[in-house]
């Protein structure tokens, strides 16, 4: 079923080209990979990137957990977890195919594996994913974010990508948006992504996944909420450029130092913050007592 090039390490793992090229064509055709833990992911964190591919044909979304967990309510309430697999993966192809992706990967691991700091398997294949594809930009879960196998799995994929040749590396490794905004990062610390274009499209994407939105959770509205509250709350002094705007954190530079270190990273933007807020605390004196 796969080619030389890749073996994914799960039974259950599949890859699924929309326009039906070859694996092989559709590795190489890519430019913007997206790695995220659970169907669903991409579409909430990755717009900006599922944009750049549109026309060329060169997104790649690699989803790592098979989704099993997660709530279910309405007609998903009595589902199996197997049943929540099967279904997670038609709605991801379905999100795939709308979006017109290069190429899906579903490796279908379980959460516990991915957050098992001791699971070297999922970071080989990680590694063998980033080589097999050679992508100019990585969209990658931020190592702020609220949600354990996220976290986990972003960590995974930097170490992946900082055991690649230097000529391997990909340009930018982006840090996005799920569990946890990033409007708190300073302005200047802020890579700043425009996805004003093609919202029906977003709207689409994040509604493809049924099972997650009938779960209770209005995921394709706050997906959008969150992109329009960027793009307004951006900048006070102008008016909008974008109405739509997706933030994210640069990880590039976790791939190339000498040791991985993302505590480091998040204390200097924390600094950052506490800085530009300790600056406005500024109190003013007391009015004087008349006598
Ligand atoms: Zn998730």
């Amino acid at each position: 079923m796969y080619d030389d090039m890749m073996k994914l390490k799960s039974e259950k793992s599949f890859t699924y080209v929309p326009d039906g090229s070859t694996l092989t064509e559709a590795l190489k055709r890519t430019t913007h990979l997206a790695i995220g833990a659970h169907p669903d992911d991409i579409e909430i964190m990755a717009f900006h990137g599922i944009q750049q591919g549109l026309d060329h044909n060169s997104f790649t979304a690699v989803i790592a957990a098979d989704g099993a967990g997660s709530p279910r309510a309405g007609k998903y309430q009595n589902i199996t977890d197997d049943q929540m697999i099967a279904t997670r993966q038609i709605e991801q192809k379905k999100a795939a195919a709308l979006g017109k992706y290069n190429l899906l990967l579903m490796l279908a691991h379980t959460s516990k594996e991915i957050k098992n700091p001791k699971n070297s398997i999922i970071i080989e294949e990680l590694a063998q994913i980033f080589m097999a594809t050679n992508p100019d930009v990585v969209y990658l879960h931020n190592i702020a974010d609220k949600h354990h196998t996220h976290v986990a799995l972003a960590l995974k994929c930097l170490v992946a990508l900082r055991t690649l040749p230097k000529n391997k590396k990909p340009k930018k490794v982006l840090g996005c948006e799920v569990w946890r905004s990033l409007d708190w990062l300073s302005d200047k610390q802020k890579v700043v992504l425009p996805t004003s274009a093609n919202e029906d499209l977003a709207l689409q994407l994040c509604q493809a996944h049924d099972s997650q939105i009938a779960g209770g959770k209005k995921y394709d509205l706050g997906t959008l909420g969150r992109r329009h509250a960027n793009a307004t709350f951006f900048e006070s002094t102008k008016t909008d450029k974008e109405s739509s705007l997706c933030f994210a954190m640069d990880l590039t530079t976790l791939i190339h130092e000498k040791t991985l270190n993302p505590k480091k990273l998040i204390k200097k933007h924390l600094a950052i913050l506490q800085k530009e807020v300790f600056e406005n605390l500024v109190v003013p004196s007391m009015p004087k007592k008349k006598k």
